[in-house]
């Protein structure tokens, strides 16, 4: 018995109903069609009510199958279907949202992962591993900016005491606020008891971007996630009279930094990569002075290191050059790096074969964006992705959607991918 895709678009529809507020904006699309009634934005905030609202209803999606549900030390939710070993395969992906976010980001993995657990059971027949569908904690990061919390816990990457301080808007901090959860910073890393039981990983998830759209294709499997190098470009020149300094006196870090900004647009062209430039601080801001100071930040994204290495490389000669030219000081700090994640070859041709099978089109791609499959992946555990395409490449935001048969057609698409995983990894138990 295969799973139902569209039991997957109904619990999705549910859940957003349940966990959604008004939002003031442009009219939304659900499945691909104008919605009636206001448009929605999600309020799964990661530790809030909704959120705890929103594990309520997933729990209870389950009633009459035999799983056990258990909420690990970091505040994952468990939803194992036992088989002869406990030895486990792993559907994880988040419930929790960016605040007015969308209804798919996460949850489509979440509520496509249990489904097939479903279908898992109903075909009647004990399987060789376990099946676990896993709702990681607070993926998103939103509230106290530390994306994959639940999921760095269970992989040992998450630094209990850089998080520990983390505050959010209202200045209320994260250890007291997963303490109301039941989740203690001094315990919180013991989730990775699991970590062994683990055999393979995989997750669906929505595009997010405008790829698979624009080349009109419905589905993919991942091959990766990109790799990311992150820097502050801090520029110190001299405030001076915006009347009285002729132009080639002054020392503007605002005109380098501008100079610098389309350099590196550049950069990122001649390499295929996506570079960005995203803060941008200019000190005093006054409309009759030049600027002293200007500090901009660098988000650079590839999927091979090499390449990652010689972005860096090229922003330095880029910074270091045009600030020579406008006489201004120059500093590039590091802001956070993350090497690229490389799914496991195996997986990723069992993956790219429903692709093709499933949408004639054999189409392997990595990610931009982070996922928790990426704490999956680079803690050793054979991991691998798929995607289905968000319509106007949207996402994070109340208008992000994907058209209803492109969500079946990755829900069957999954379902598949999980029974060919589940000899796969019988047979690297054995
Ligand atoms: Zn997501």
């Amino acid at each position: 018995m295969p799973a139902d895709p569209a039991r997957v678009v109904a619990d999705l529809l549910e859940l957003r109903s349940l966990t959604s507020q008004p939002v003031e904006g442009i009219p939304q699309t659900v499945c691909g069609r104008p919605s009636d009634g206001p448009p929605l934005g999600s309020a799964r905030l990661a530790w809030t009510e909704p959120w705890v609202r929103a594990r309520e209803w997933f729990a209870s999606t389950f009633d009459g199958v035999p799983v056990a549900i258990d909420v690990d030390a970091a505040g994952n939710l468990w939803v194992t279907l036992p088989g002869a070993r406990p030895d486990r395969i792993v559907l994880g992906s988040h419930l929790d949202s960016v605040p007015n976010g969308g209804w798919l980001d996460g949850c489509l993995g979440v509520l496509a992962g249990a489904e097939v657990l479903r279908a898992l059971h109903r075909d009647g027949v004990e399987l060789p591993v376990s099946v676990s569908v896993v709702d990681w904690a607070d993926e998103e990061g939103a509230r106290f900016g530390r994306s994959l919390f639940g999921s760095g816990a269970v992989a040992g990457t998450l630094d209990i005491d850089a998080v520990r301080g983390l505050v959010d808007n209202a200045g209320r901090e994260l250890g007291d606020v997963v303490s109301e959860h039941g989740v203690e910073l001094e315990t919180v890393l013991t989730a990775g008891d699991v970590h062994s039981s683990i055999v393979a990983s995989a997750e669906l998830h929505i595009e997010q971007g405008p790829l698979l759209e624009a080349a009109g294709l419905r589905l993919a499997a991942l091959h990766g996630i990109l790799g990311v190098e992150r820097r502050m470009v801090r520029l110190q020149g001299q405030a001076c009279h915006a009347g009285a300094t002729p132009i080639p006196l002054r020392r503007d870090p605002t005109v380098a930094a501008a100079r610098m900004a389309v350099a590196i647009r550049e950069l990122g062209l001649e390499h295929d990569a996506f570079t960005t430039v995203g803060v941008w601080r200019v000190h005093p801001s006054v409309a009759t002075a030049v600027n002293g100071r200007t500090e901009f930040s660098v988000d650079m994204r590839h999927l091979s290191r090499g390449v990652l290495d010689a972005l860096v490389d090229g922003l330095q000669s880029i910074v270091d050059t045009i600030a020579a030219e406008e006489r201004v000081g120059a500093e590039v700090d590091p802001l956070w790096s993350i090497d690229p994640i490389v799914f496991h070859p195996d997986l990723v041709t069992f993956a790219a074969d429903v692709v093709e099978r499933r949408s004639g089109v054999r189409h392997v791609m990595p990610s931009g964006p982070m996922h928790d499959s990426a704490e999956m992946a680079r803690s050793g555990i054979p991991t691998v992705m798929m995607f289905v395409p968000s319509l106007n490449g949207l996402s994070h935001t109340h208008i992000e959607d994907t058209a209803e048969a492109d969500i079946e057609l990755g829900v069957a698409a999954f379902d598949d991918l999980v029974r060919r995983m589940i000899p796969w990894a019988m047979a690297r138990l054995d």
